[in-house]
């Protein structure tokens, strides 16, 4: 009989990485979610699970429409910052974005997409912290051919976290392994996202080459993913 809760094992499922937006009030908003996927093909259904303390949470739930972008594997993380680090409620995150919108309104992200769809929503499930939206698409397209972001390869290439109101975060140790390590050079994590500068990857979305340890990057290096400066990161 296999017993215990070992929530590592919740690790194994494999999500991608997406961008879901809305639009409510007149007002465009998106967030990263990890959480999308078909559940119908006729006709073409598809879910997805917010947390409730998210605004497009609340805008998806006003506007009953939502927008999907899947993201290609080498989005960088300034985008994913963006639209999952940073709230709607302070800044908008479509300023400086290419999009366009679908037949229901919704803007859809078109950056480092590989394919956009809208939906309706058809189906609302609560689920605690999270609410389960099924949606029909009105709309589906495909942008580009290349790999997708996988949430694994986000977390292992990237060094991406989770936001805490992700549905899979998890306050637990058991981060997975590290790609390749090089003792001679240490890690730094952002005190703010927790996204962690390894120097054998460095940085090079924003011009930091792969070897460059961390007291050799630029002063007017920021955080990829919040923004934030060199002080505010700590040896990890
Ligand atoms: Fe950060």
């Amino acid at each position: 009989m296999i017993s215990g809760m070992d929530l590592k094992a919740l690790f194994s499922i494999q999500y991608g990485l997406y961008i879901v937006s809305t639009k409510a009030d007149g007002r465009n908003n998106g967030q990263i979610a990890n959480v999308v996927f078909q559940v119908t093909s006729q006709p073409a259904q598809i879910a997805i699970c917010l947390s409730k303390n998210n605004l497009t949470h609340d805008l998806v739930k006003k506007s009953g429409i939502f927008g999907v972008s899947v993201l290609e594997q080498n989005t960088p993380m300034k985008l994913i910052g963006t639209f999952g680090y940073k709230s709607g409620r302070d800044i908008d995150k479509f300023e400086g974005v290419n999009f366009e919108t679908g037949p229901a309104g919704c803007p859809l992200v078109k950056d480092n997409a590989l394919s956009v769809m809208e939906a309706r929503v058809t189906g609302v499930m609560e689920v605690g912290s999270h609410t389960l939206f099924v949606g029909e698409l009105t709309c589906a397209s495909c942008l580009k051919e290349c790999p997708a972001m996988t949430y694994e390869y986000y977390h292992q290439v990237k060094k991406g976290k989770s936001p805490e109101n992700a549905p899979t975060y998890q306050n637990v140790s058991g981060q997975p392994k590290k790609v390749e390590e090089k003792v001679t050079m240490k890690n730094y994590i952002c005190n703010v996202c927790g996204y962690v500068y390894d120097p054998s990857v460095g940085d090079p979305d924003n011009g930091v080459a792969p070897g460059t340890p961390f007291d050799k990057v630029p002063d007017a290096w920021v955080c990829p993913v919040c923004g934030v400066g060199k002080d505010q990161f700590t040896e990890e």
